[in-house]
Parts: C-alpha cells; sequence; structure tokens
C-alpha cells in the first residue's frame, strides 16, 4: 500500500469527466487499497480516482460512524430532499462553504472486487457520495454555489494555492542554499 499524492484544483485530471471501467481486475484492488491509505493519512471522508491522478470512475468513502467502502463506476439513481452542509475538500484545502446536497440517495455501484452493490444513503454518507460522484464528473464543491460564491471560493484557494508555492520555494531555498555552499 502507498499513501498517493493528492492532484491540486485546477490540474490535471481533476477538471475532466474521468472514464468508467470496462471490468475490475487486481489492479483496482490495489488502487482502492492505495486510496483507503491515502483517505486515511489526510484525515478525509471520501476521496475520488481523479484525486490522485487516475481519471476512473473509482472513489472511497469513510463516514466517521461507519465502514470504509469502495465503489467503481458508480450511479446515483434517486435524489430525495435538500440540504445544506459544510464541505471543504483535499483538492482545494482551507477553503470551505456550505453546499447543497440530496438528503437521501440510491446508489448502484461495484465495489473494488467486482461485486454490485445497490444502496440507499443518507444524510453525511449521502453527501460523501455526491461529493465523490461529483469528482467524477469533472465538478469540484464551488460548482455546486451560486456564482458569486463560487467566485469567492476559487479566489480564496488562489490565494492558498499562491502561499503553498511561496512555502515550497522557501523550502527549496534553503535546500539549495545548503546543498550548494557558494
Ligand atoms: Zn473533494
Amino acid at each position: 500500500m502507498a499513501v498517493l499524492d493528492i492532484v491540486l484544483y485546477p490540474d490535471d485530471p481533476l477538471t475532466k469527466k474521468a472514464a468508467p471501467y470496462d471490468a475490475v481486475g487486481p489492479e483496482v484492488v490495489q488502487l482502492a487499497a492505495d486510496m483507503y491509505e491515502t483517505m486515511a493519512a489526510y484525515d478525509g471522508v471520501g476521496l475520488a480516482g481523479p484525486q490522485v491522478g487516475v481519471s476512473r470512475r473509482i472513489l472511497v468513502a469513510h463516514p466517521p460512524e461507519g465502514e470504509p467502502i469502495c465503489l467503481v463506476n458508480p450511479e446515483i439513481t434517486d435524489m430525495q430532499g435538500r440540504v445544506e452542509g459544510e464541505e471543504g475538500c483535499l483538492s482545494l484545502p482551507n477553503v470551505y462553504a456550505k453546499v447543497p446536497r440530496a438528503v437521501r440517495i440510491h446508489v448502484r455501484a461495484l465495489d473494488e472486487r467486482g461485486a454490485p452493490l445497490d444502496f440507499e444513503a443518507e444524510d453525511f454518507l449521502a453527501r460523501i457520495i455526491q461529493h465523490e460522484c461529483d469528482h467524477l464528473d469533472g465538478i469540484v464543491f464551488p460548482d455546486r454555489l451560486d456564482i458569486l460564491s463560487r467566485e469567492e471560493v476559487l479566489h480564496e484557494f488562489e490565494e492558498v494555492r499562491r502561499r503553498m508555492r511561496e512555502e515550497a520555494q522557501s523550502r527549496l531555498g534553503v535546500a539549495c542554499s545548503s546543498a550548494h555552499p557558494l
């Protein structure tokens, strides 16, 4: 197992529609194991393929009071109710917003071994699955807000990324000066 790198918005393939799996083989079991480990390492409750650079229709979810699950080729076949709840995203760290989602959903998918799943999810698990399914269509949570709030959150994240780049560069500067002491 391995902790994978997280792709940050708007880098590839985060804003692209991910391709479905034609068949579920051992490489999917391996990817799911790596995604479970990555989700845990980053303290996330969900993670989708495009967030780890894999543009395929796979996601993992781990609600605080539940078992981790992997959904391959998931489809939300029914949605009921609507509620706003706070969301963040490992691909847009340090920004949050209240996002409207369905309260209850019906889901059809395969698990990482190819077994069919057909279930109802509600509340937080339903929210996680809707957020992660959006990633499979190249959609991030600010895209679910009204246009002004979307701009505001994305602008805030541009600032976060600028600071992250500056911090990375200053670390690189220290590393370079110690490696080349001239
Ligand atoms: Zn996300």
